[in-house]
């Protein structure tokens, strides 16, 4: 969707909003430095995609999204041909491959996913080894218009809408 460029009372052109591509656009970027920035920490873990912690049945866990993270994750799944997300099986994330097991979105998955590791794989980040970076992704929330983190089915589904 594009705004119109507005001119004020004195003719000025004025600077038009910014459109949701943009903010997008933007929130993606920041979301992405997040990431590589978890990526570049020394911590260790050893994550053989088991993808235990993908079903959430199992688990008893879901990740909760950040409107910037659901954001990136819905592009992900917009780049693989899908508008909408699949449905998902035995209480498995939606973004998990039935037939691979494989999660559809790796390159792009939501910070939960990159911090919370099964016990094989050497346990879940604590919360103050991440702390900063959680920060950082509550703030591109708020400079979206969120509301917090929801679960990745919900959040993930909405930021679909949105990029429509
Ligand atoms: S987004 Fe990917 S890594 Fe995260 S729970 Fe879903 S399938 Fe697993």
């Amino acid at each position: 969707m594009l705004h119109c460029a507005r001119h004020d009372k004195s003719g000025v052109k004025a600077k038009p909003n910014r459109t949701i591509n943009e903010q997008a656009n933007d929130a993606l970027a920041r979301v992405r430095e997040v990431y590589a920035e978890l990526a570049a920490r020394p911590i260790e873990r050893s994550c053989t995609r088991l993808n235990e912690c993908c079903r959430f049945k199992l688990t008893g866990r879901t990740p909760f999204l950040t409107k910037g993270e659901a954001l990136v994750a819905a592009n992900a799944v917009r780049a693989s041909g899908r508008r909408q997300l699949p449905i998902a099986a035995d209480g498995a994330c939606p973004l998990l491959n039935q037939d691979t097991g494989t999660c559809m979105i790796y390159a792009e998955r939501p910070f939960g996913c990159r911090t919370h590791f099964c016990a094989a794989a050497g346990g879940p980040y604590a919360r103050r080894e991440v702390a900063d970076l959680i920060q950082q992704l509550e703030k591109i929330d708020a400079d979206l218009g969120g509301n917090g983190a929801s679960a990745l089915p919900h959040a993930v589904g909405e930021a679909l809408k949105q990029l429509r």
